[in-house]
């Protein structure tokens, strides 16, 4: 049987869960669940302060997270009104022509729509 490792109530101990079966006579009643540092009895198993472990999902659940603002990120970038199909640019303004009004470059809108001719990153001019 595996050890059970709980940090006692009682005692405050880190140590191991001590199970012993209860009998009646021949039949088997119950489970006697004791703090094996001090003796202190549980009343059940949802008395027992079971040793935590979650040490290492919380460690995976950070470098999730990290993970998802980063593409959050990219995501948010996507949508500029410069990456944008009504993105008119001129010497004098940038101007959107859904909404006909000046915006900057690093604004963003929900009626973004993505520019087919020209992908971030490949702006070669054909010669
Ligand atoms: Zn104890």
């Amino acid at each position: 049987m595996n050890a059970v490792e709980i940090i006692c109530k009682k005692c405050g101990a880190d140590t191991l869960l001590r199970r012993e079966a209860l009998y009646d006579g021949f039949a088997k009643t119950g489970e006697k669940l004791t703090c094996s540092s001090c003796g202190h009895e549980y009343a059940s198993e949802a008395e027992v302060p079971f040793k935590a472990k979650s040490a290492e999902p919380r460690i995976f659940t950070e470098a999730d997270r990290s993970a998802k603002v980063e593409l959050f990120d990219e995501g948010e970038n996507r949508r500029l009104c410069r990456h944008c199909a009504s993105y008119i640019v001129n010497p004098f303004t940038q101007f959107c022509a859904v909404h006909k009004k000046e915006v900057q470059a690093t604004d963003s809108c929900q009626h973004f729509s993505e520019r087919g001719d020209s992908e971030e990153g490949s702006e070669t001019v054909p010669l």
